[in-house]
This record gives structure tokens, sequence and C-alpha cells, in this order.
């Protein structure tokens, strides 16, 4: 499903991803691990399409197809979805045309018909639903005035509107408070199955004792240096990265 082999990749002239394999079967949830600085964000962004990246080597394949050559809105059609390291606000914006604009946009590029309002409201009602969401999200301003712990739940329900194949949580090094971290959760497990994968990436342990990996990567300095089952995060946590990767 997606196949990372031998990438490499700089910023501003600087070398951050130093050849780096990785394979995500399709319905497999992947933990990248790895300290402040190794490169976790940065292989977050080039899979996205951010600008700024220069992919100097490798190769990437998603669903069988060069992502690298994909512009980002196509890699996005395609059903990647990056989750937001820092939501933005959007004052004046209603949540739900937000929503429908980034499902719509999705389902143009796909030449599926776009949705109505009431369709989107259908849609959105019966997922948030599932997710056990209160319904006056929609109604409110993008992200103005959400707690941490809302934000994190609009996130899940743009994910979930989304129906992505391949999902990146990048999550911030700072950490999550608890029940962010299990609205997180639930959210990528109600969403666990044969066409969804994810690449839950995190510098701490603990989101993975909500969310329990099928496998768990080490980065360190622009590489895979270990990977393992879901108990090479506990041996993170125990021994730390330099010794566990050495
Ligand atoms: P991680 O997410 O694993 O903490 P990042 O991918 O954010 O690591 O950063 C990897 C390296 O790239 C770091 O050394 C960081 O300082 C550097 N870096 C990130 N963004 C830029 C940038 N815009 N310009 C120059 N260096 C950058
Ligand atoms: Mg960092
Ligand atoms: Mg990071």
């Amino acid at each position: 499903m997606l196949k990372i082999e031998g990438l490499t990749a700089e910023i501003d002239g600087k070398q951050i991803l130093k050849g780096l394999d990785l394979e995500v079967p399709a319905g497999e949830v992947h933990a990248i691990m790895g300290p402040n600085g190794a490169g976790k964000s940065t292989l977050s962004y080039v899979l996205s399409g951010r600008e700024g990246y220069e992919i100097t080597g490798g190769s990437v394949t998603f669903h069988g197809k060069d992502l690298l050559a994909m512009e980002p809105e196509e890699r996005a059609a395609s059903g990647l979805f990056l989750a937001f390291q820092y939501p933005v606000e959007l004052p004046g914006v209603g949540n739900a045309t937000f929503l429908r604009t980034a499902l719509n946009a999705i389902r143009r590029q796909r030449g599926e018909p776009e949705l109505d309002a009431m369709q989107f409201l259908k849609l959105a009602r019966s997922r948030m639903k599932e997710l056990s969401m209160p319904e006056d999200m929609l109604k409110r301003g993008v992200n103005v005035g959400f707690s941490g712990g809302e934000k994190k739940r609009n996130e899940v329900l743009q994910m979930a509107l989304l129906n992505p194949s391949l999902a990146i949580l990048d999550e911030t090094d700072s950490g999550l408070d608890i029940d962010a971290l299990k609205i997180v959760s639930e959210g990528v497990n109600a969403l666990r199955g044969p066409g969804f994968s994810a690449l839950v990436i995190t510098h701490y342990q603990r989101l993975l004792n909500y969310i329990v990996p099928d496998r768990v990567h080490v980065l360190v300095n622009g590489r895979i240096a270990k990977s393992g089952g879901k108990e090479l995060a506990l041996e993170l946590e125990a021994h730390g990265y330099a010794e566990v990767a050495a």
C-alpha cells in the first residue's frame, strides 16, 4: 500500500532524510518513534507534498503509483490524509462549510459528485454519532474557541469524513493531555479495518497504549534504525533511543 525505498530529502540544502525504507501494508497501523530532530515531521511533510522539501533520491509508491510525482491534491484524492500538528483557526468560516469544502475538493478530484449542504449534514451527523461527538461542533467557526480536546475531535471528524486509506498523524513533541489522547485514539481505532492504514508519529510511548500498533519503527538521523512489534515501544521507553537503536 505504501512503500518507501531509499528516500533522501533535504531542506535549505540540509539533508534530513538519509535513505529511509518503510513499508506499510493495507489495514495496518505503524508507529514511528524517534528522538527530537530525527526527521519524523519531515517524513510526514514529504509524503504529503509540502513545499520546500527537495527529494534527492529514492522512491515512494502509494497504491502502486508514484506518490512523489503527484500534486498534494492528487495525494489527498488517492486517500492520503495528514493530520495537522497545529490546527488553524478560521474565524468567520463555519466548521460545516469548511469540512464540506475539504470533502468536496477530494470528491471532485475523484470525479465523484459533490455533496450539497443537506447531503453533507446527513453524512456528518452519522459519522459524529459513531464517534460520540456533539453536533454543535458543526455550527461553530473552524477551531475558534475550541479547547485542545475539541480541536483534536474536529481533526478526527475531518479524518472520518475524508475516509482515507492512509492517515498520517504527527503528534507534537509537547504531547497531548490524556483526554485528547483518548479522543485521537478512539477515532483511529474506530476507523481501523482492511481499507485503513495509519502512520502514527510520536515522540512518546504513551499514545501507543491507546493505539496499539502492528509495527513500530525507530527513526534516528534520517533513517529507520530498527523495526519491531508493539513491544519495541516499551523497550524504547525503558532504555532510550540511543541504546535500543545502536
Ligand atoms: P522531528 O519531527 O523528528 O523532531 P523534524 O523533521 O522536525 O524532526 O526535523 C529534522 C531536522 O530538520 C532537524 O534537525 C531540524 O532542525 C531540521 N529542520 C526542520 N525544518 C527545517 C527548516 N525549515 N530549515 C532547516 N532545517 C530544518
Ligand atoms: Mg520535533
Ligand atoms: Mg516532529
